[in-house]
């Protein structure tokens, strides 16, 4: 088992993280579904404290830093009046991801999210542990999940722990997903804090036999082993009747958000720094005019970045700086970035996706630009 710090330090609105730059709160929306006038109110109570953005992290969350240090009563009631906090004993446990363009899962993630909260032991989960849902695109099942459901029509689906699988219908996929949840409360080691720290996750499945790992997964419906389908990351553009809006560096300002209030009354934000905005597709002008990043190629689709110095006291590297300098040169120069680069200033990676290359401590703008140009074969400097 890997070592990890006794204390788990997730962050949320009543325990904030203090950083160098004050205190970090962040906010959980399962299935990142969020009303833009909420959106609109987050963004408005981080600016009247001293936070000029709202940043997405890798987890679909929001996240406010800079914020006063203690947080005053007054914004700890005024997130409170958001809606945003209706469970304070499980805050910081409600991570779940779930398939942002498949609207036919919404039902099942507000089920889900009702049962964690109404489970009292499910408080005590780790603020690491993550949750997906998908459809049989397998759209978010490319993140680092512990429980995930698949489902694969009205009438089947996949529970998913670690690399093990049994067939669930969706009916019962809320109960299984809490069985495995207090399963892993109640058997995982002091210290674990995902499935993946287990020895044998897939004991975690219902009616496993132990250290039965890797075991095809049946179709209930015809026998046929079915591995679980897994997608790439959305990348912003059109899809369909929906657009995904990348938000540069994830630094999402009351620009944006006023123009996705103008578009939506609802957006899902994803894992991947971005905001899908289901039925935007006619406005995606009004989208792009804000800032927000409406095509795949770019360096503003490509590129993102740990918050760095100074804000962090772990590095001296201004990560989002080096990032800003590297895609105007890449806009300036006209060249073409290929490449998803995340920088970071030290070896802890904070937000690095699950297909990003990553430059540690990168020393100059130029590193970022070779980075995001060069074919992934070549040596960057930094790169690991
Ligand atoms: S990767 Fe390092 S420098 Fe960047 S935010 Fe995390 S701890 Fe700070």
């Amino acid at each position: 088992m890997s070592e990890r710090p006794a204390l788990d330090r997730c962050p949320g609105l009543l325990r904030p993280f203090i950083a160098e730059d004050g205190a970090l709160v962040r906010l959980r929306m399962p299935g990142g579904r969020l009303a833009t006038s909420v959106l609109r109110e987050v963004v408005e109570i981080a600016g009247a404290n001293g936070a000029p953005v709202v940043q997405l992290t890798s987890r679909g969350n929001l996240q406010v830093r800079a914020l006063p240090d203690p947080l005053s009563l007054a914004l700890i009631e005024a997130v409170e009046a958001t809606g945003l906090l209706p469970s304070a004993s499980h805050e910081r446990v409600r991570n779940i991801l779930a398939a942002p363009l498949a609207r036919d899962l919404d039902d099942l993630v507000d089920s889900f999210d009702a049962a964690l909260m109404a489970e009292p032991r499910l408080a005590s989960l780790p603020g690491r542990f993550l949750f997906a849902f998908s459809d049989a695109s397998g759209s978010v099942l490319s993140e680092r999940w512990d429980v995930a459901y698949q489902r694969h029509s009205r009438k089947s689906g996949t529970l998913l722990v670690g690399d093990g699988g049994a067939p669930v219908k969706p009916e019962d996929a809320v109960t299984a997903m809490i069985e495995v949840a207090l399963r892993f409360v109640e058997f995982a080691p002091e210290g674990a804090w995902n499935v993946r720290d287990l020895p044998n996750p897939s004991d975690l499945l219902p009616h496993r036999a132990p250290h039965d790992e890797g075991a095809p997964r049946r179709d209930p419906r015809d026998g046929a082993t079915r591995r679980p389908v897994v997608a790439r990351p959305l990348a912003p553009g059109v899809v369909g009747d929906a657009v995904v809006a990348g938000v540069p560096l994830g630094m999402l300002t009351l620009e944006h958000v006023e123009a996705l209030a103008h578009v939506a009354d609802e957006v899902v934000i994803t894992p991947w720094r971005s905001v899908v905005v289901r039925g935007g597709a006619p406005r995606v002008e009004s989208l792009r005019s804000a800032g927000l990043v409406t095509e795949p190629e770019g360096p503003w689709a490509r590129l993102s970045a740990c918050v760095g110095a100074p804000s962090c006291r772990r590095t001296t590297v201004p990560t989002l700086d080096l990032a800003r300098s590297a895609a105007e040169t890449v806009v300036s120069q006209r060249l073409t970035a290929t490449q998803d680069v995340h920088v970071v200033g030290c070896e802890r990676r904070c937000g690095t996706g699950i297909s990003n290359r990553v430059l540690v401590a990168p020393p100059t703008v130029d590193d970022v630009v070779s980075a995001l140009t060069t074919p992934a074969t070549a040596a960057i400097r930094g790169e690991q």
